[in-house]
């Protein structure tokens, strides 16, 4: 069988055990690979990509780090066929699917890319305007941010193995630090392979990225002050990670991106029938089911005034009946399996427990067999679609992120008061779409709850047309939340850069301090 590398001090690392966990293709549950890093010295790995691969970096201007990050594009993007393929397998995304994560991948690289370009020949980011301090202008000051002097450690969720490790490499790199990613077991053989590209491309400075296939072993224990990690993931893995010894003995700096159960809000004044509430219908069942749920900004509550219920319930369950689960490499399947038979468990699990506050309206809560697939083998689950019962008020469905595709239907009152409310009781989200026509109530809405989320997707009658829906993470836009949604902030332009630069006052002179921070 397959034994997946990592990739540290400019080599491949075979792991040396013949145990380890292995990537199984959750269609046909045959194995695929083997992932071990045992053997790795992570003291060493963490030392290289300090020193040499962070030196070069921060010898390039923001412009050459762009060109590096639009070479590591068109080097995946060479693949696209092979990773398409990969990812199909090993994740069980239909092609579609596997696109947003392979496309998804390569234009986050070039977008940082063309705004590194756009940053120019700096190596600097200003802070802000310079102001006199003291009593003229000669004594000055002005905020700038260097880039940190370490490693960016990244670690990955097992749904967006392109993407996930693109978008977080492309801040950093840009930024200037070097990058060691960690993909999840279950999926990293596309990552593996996205990496094999960049390396046989030849387009980054020695020590700039690398790979570790398998666990960190003691890997934290070697970061310091100066170094990054980024974490996409459960809670409970944030929550060991955040509270590792070491990692706080020193002030590391740590990222997180975690659950979320992201509320989509049908205005009361959206029309059965209208444009805004076909938009409200498709574009919640697609995120809903994209990548059979397994998405971060999928939505996971429907919050709907009580007098549009039944007809939403009927239009819900009607654009579901579309959905055909199964083989993603059969063309009429929309939807695939989920990844793992952990995740298959633990959807199961959840839904169960959601079915004691919520009645089932669409799906059968158990495990189907998947069209054009090996009877009794896979990892299905289909569309399922709750509805909270009479009376309860409960915090489950509020709580509990069943990372599959299920969602539940919340009724309210229509009152924006109340919908701010339910949407607060999610504790902190990615993402909160809002349909409605009526900007005053969108925005007596967000004046209520608008710190509870990162992202605001407000679709109205005037934006349908170009809609891109709520689940797509732009790299101009924030992509993290507050509370249960991990308190990180990942892209949102130049904004990705914070986390891997340190801000600094400058007090000096006026000349000095402008020609430092402006690189004048
Ligand atoms: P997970 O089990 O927490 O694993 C995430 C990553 O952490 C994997 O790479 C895993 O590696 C690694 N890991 C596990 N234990 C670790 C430890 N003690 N030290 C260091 N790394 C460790 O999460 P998952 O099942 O892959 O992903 C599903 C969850 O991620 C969901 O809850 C979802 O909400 C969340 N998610 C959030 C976002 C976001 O942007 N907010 C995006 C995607 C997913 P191994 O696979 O090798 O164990």
């Amino acid at each position: 069988m397959k034994f997946l590398r990592s990739h540290l001090m400019g080599q491949w690392h075979p792991a040396n055990s013949e145990t380890g966990s292995v990537v199984v293709d959750p269609t046909t549950e045959v194995s695929l690979a083997t992932v071990s890093s045992s053997g790795v010295d992570f003291q060493a790995a963490v030392e290289f990509s300090r020193t040499t691969g962070g030196s070069a970096l921060r010898e390039l201007t923001f412009s050459q780090r762009g060109e590096l990050l639009i070479a590591m594009s068109k080097a995946i993007h060479s693949r696209r066929e092979e990773l398409l393929e990969l990812s199909m397998r090993s994740c069980g995304s239909t092609r579609k699917d596997s696109k947003f994560d392979i496309d998804g991948a390569t234009g986050t690289l070039y977008h940082y890319g063309a705004l590194g370009k756009e940053l120019g020949d700096s190596v600097r980011l200003a802070d802000g305007e310079g102001e006199p301090l003291g009593r003229n202008a000669v004594y000055w000051g002005r905020h700038g941010r260097l880039s940190r002097n370490g490693v960016a450690v990244h670690i990955n969720a097992f749904n967006f193995p392109a993407w996930g490790f693109a978008e977080k490499a492309a801040a950093a790199i840009l930024a200037g630090m070097p990058v060691i990613t960690k993909p999840a077991s279950s999926t990293s053989i596309v990552t593996e392979r996205c990496i094999d590209a960049v390396v046989e491309a030849g387009v980054l400075p020695e020590g700039v990225l690398g790979l570790i296939c398998g666990s960190v072993g003691d890997l934290f224990d070697h970061l310091t002050g100066q170094d990054v990690v980024a974490f996409t993931g459960s809670a409970s893995t944030a929550f060991r990670i955040r509270s590792h010894e070491n990692l706080l003995r020193q002030s590391t700096s740590v990222n997180v991106e975690a659950d979320s159960l992201n509320a989509a809000i049908l205005g009361p004044d959206v029309e059965p029938g209208s444009e805004v509430w076909n938009l409200f219908v498709r574009e919640v069942a697609r995120e809903v089911t994209q990548k059979s749920g397994q998405k971060c900004t999928a939505v996971r509550r429907i919050l709907s005034p009580i007098d549009r219920i039944d007809p939403l319930q009927d239009a819900l369950c009607e654009e579901m009946q579309s959905r055909v689960v199964g083989n993603p490499f059969e063309e009429r399947v929309n939807v695939g399996p989920l990844a793992t038979a952990d995740q298959l468990s633990s959807v199961l699990e959840g839904t169960t427990r959601l079915r004691e506050v919520a009645d089932l309206i669409h799906g059968s809560g158990e495990r189907i067999e998947g069209v054009g697939a090996e009877q009794g083998k896979g990892y299905f689950f289909g569309p399922t679609l709750l509805k909270v019962k009479e009376g309860v008020t409960d915090d489950l469905v509020h709580d509990l992120e069943v990372f599959g595709p299920v969602s539940t239907i919340c009724p309210y009152d229509g009152e924006a008061a109340t919908a701010a409310c339910l949407n607060s009781r999610g504790k902190g989200t990615l993402v909160t779409s809002v349909y409605s026509d009526s900007e005053a109530w969108t925005f007596d809405l967000l004046q209520r709850c608008g710190s509870w989320s990162g992202r605001f997707y407000l679709a109205s009658e005037k934006m349908a047309s170009q809609a891109p829906g709520s689940g797509v993470a732009l790299p101009q836009s924030l992509h993290g939340g507050p509370g249960r949604a991990g308190g990180g902030e990942e892209l949102g332009g130049i904004r990705a850069l914070d986390l891997y630069t340190q801000r600094v006052a400058l007090q000096g002179t006026r000349r000095s301090v402008e020609r430092f921070i402006g690189d004048r």
